[in-house]
């Protein structure tokens, strides 16, 4: 099975549309790197989690093409493309179990240590520790012990587990304050030096660790770094 690991992303005059007379992509044209973090930006409605999803093959552009390498994704076995990627959402889901089962979720045999070092990686191993049964406190219905914040932090933690040469966060550090959003950032980038990141999001306060930053209006990015 092909790994898409070292490839770079294109979308290449990609339009698209949802429904018939709606346009969200027009033309829309755009590289990301690899080994580098590229932040999308852009208001609500911008289009933003749409070049997500047609990235993540869940819909096809009405024309254009989007590129891996020299690979059209149309072309790439859509099951190992996705092997390559974590992919962290908004919206977080949570099953009434144990942090630890919660962030290992499907990976057999994860090493304590490197649960560990996960966890501090998204700044939630310290609270963990502080639980009444460390990495075994059950989480509730839904992850309802949790805050939100915690909540999109074992969603991260869950998607760097798996050890992804791509990751991508689409506004997966909303309910994060600042200060905490800006170093889960920070060490995201950090730890997946050389792999690529993509971070979708409307805050200012994690475009310092970025390479590369678009803001999209109007289904058109705009390069900003
Ligand atoms: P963002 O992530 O930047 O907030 P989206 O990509 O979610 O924006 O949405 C872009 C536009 O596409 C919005 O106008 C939204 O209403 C529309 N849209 C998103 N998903 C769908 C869908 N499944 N069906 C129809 N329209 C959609
Ligand atoms: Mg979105």
């Amino acid at each position: 099975m092909k790994r898409y690991s070292g490839e770079k992303i294109s979308f290449k005059s990609v339009n698209f549309s949802y429904t018939d007379n709606v346009n969200i992509l027009r033309d829309f044209s755009l590289n990301i790197p690899i080994g580098s973090a590229t932040v999308l930006m852009g208001s609500s409605g911008s289009g933003k989690s749409t070049i997500v999803d047609l990235l993540m093959g869940l819909y096809k552009p009405n024309s254009g093409i989007i590129t891996i390498g020299s690979d059209n994704l149309q072309d790439v076995s859509i099951q190992s493309w996705r092997k390559c990627i974590g992919y962290v959402s908004q919206d977080v889901f949570l099953f009434h179990s144990s942090i630890k089962d919660n962030i290992c979720m499907g990976v057999k045999d994860i090493d304590f240590d490197y649960l560990r070092y996960i966890c501090k990686l998204v700044e939630l191993d310290e609270f963990i520790m502080n639980s009444l049964e460390g990495y075994n406190t059950v989480v509730g219905d839904r992850g309802a012990t949790l805050s939100g914040g915690q909540r999109q932090r074992v969603s991260i933690a869950r998607a760097l587990i798996k050890n992804p040469d791509i990751l991508i966060l689409d506004e997966a550090t909303s309910a994060l304050d600042k200060k905490i959003a800006s170093k889960v950032v920070e060490n995201i980038i950090k730890c997946m030096s050389g792999k690529t990141v993509i971070v979708v999001t409307h805050r200012e306060d994690v475009l310092k660790h970025a390479d590369y930053i678009y803001n999209l209006e109007d289904g058109m990015p705009t390069k900003m770094l």
